[in-house]
């Protein structure tokens, strides 16, 4: 994937499109991502030993990845990333627009 958790994505669709967030959970497997306090749903909780009062609670729903864009630690734009091996040897992720460095 091109994010992982931690990353400050846009997302590029849905009724949160435009906003920005931080990514609070990857799923490789799925090729999602949940973004914190973007793409909410609401949840009918019934009353549990965790959560003795029940009710509506809102809860990130997984956004593909496809639909959401890093956002560049560096310039604070939205960007493609490319991958090269850093001076340390690493492989790493950098911004195409400004060149910074994101891992
Ligand atoms: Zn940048």
């Amino acid at each position: 994937m091109h994010v992982k958790k931690g990353d400050t994505v846009e997302v590029l669709a849905g009724r949160d499109r435009g906003k920005r967030g931080q990514i609070i959970l990857a799923e490789p497997k799925r090729d999602r991502v949940r973004v914190e306090k973007l793409n909410l749903v609401k949840r009918h909780q019934k009353p549990s030993p965790q959560y003795p009062e029940g009710g509506i609670m809102s809860k990130e729903a997984p956004i593909h990845v496809s639909n959401v864009i890093l956002v560049c630690k560096s310039c604070d734009k939205p960007t493609r990333t490319g991958r090269k091996i850093s001076d340390s040897g690493k492989k790493v992720r950098y911004c195409k627009r400004c060149g910074a460095e994101q891992d």
